[in-house]
C-alpha cells in the first residue's frame, strides 16, 4: 500500500497583516448609535479608566466623531452626579459611608 502523500495541503499565503489584525472599531459605529444618551451610564462607564478619567480613543478604539458626542455625554453625566469627576469621587461614593 502506498501512502506516499506528504503535506499536499494547498498552503496559500498566509502572512500577517501587519496592523489590520485584531483592529478595535468604533462600538457606537457598530451599534450605529448617533447620540449618545449621557443617561446611559452603564456604558458611559466603559469609557472611565479607573481613575474615572475618560480614556482616550486609542484604547477605546472609539472614533474621533463619537469620541467628541462621548465626552460630551459624560461631561454632562458628571455635572448631573451620574458619573465621578475623579478617583476621589468613586472611592466617596463606593465605600466610605458618612
Ligand atoms: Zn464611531
Amino acid at each position: 500500500m502506498t501512502t506516499g502523500r506528504r503535506n499536499q495541503a494547498p498552503r496559500r499565503r498566509e502572512g500577517r497583516p501587519r496592523y489590520f489584525n485584531r483592529r478595535k472599531v468604533c462600538s457606537f459605529c457598530v451599534n450605529k448609535v448617533e447620540t449618545i444618551e449621557y443617561k446611559d451610564v452603564n456604558l458611559l462607564r466603559r469609557f472611565l479608566s479607573e481613575r474615572a478619567k475618560i480614556e482616550g480613543h486609542r484604547r477605546t478604539g472609539t472614533c474621533p466623531t463619537h469620541q467628541r458626542a462621548l465626552a460630551t455625554a459624560l461631561m454632562r453625566a458628571r455635572h448631573l452626579a451620574l458619573l465621578p469627576y475623579t478617583a476621589d469621587h468613586i472611592y466617596l461614593m463606593g465605600g466610605a459611608t458618612r
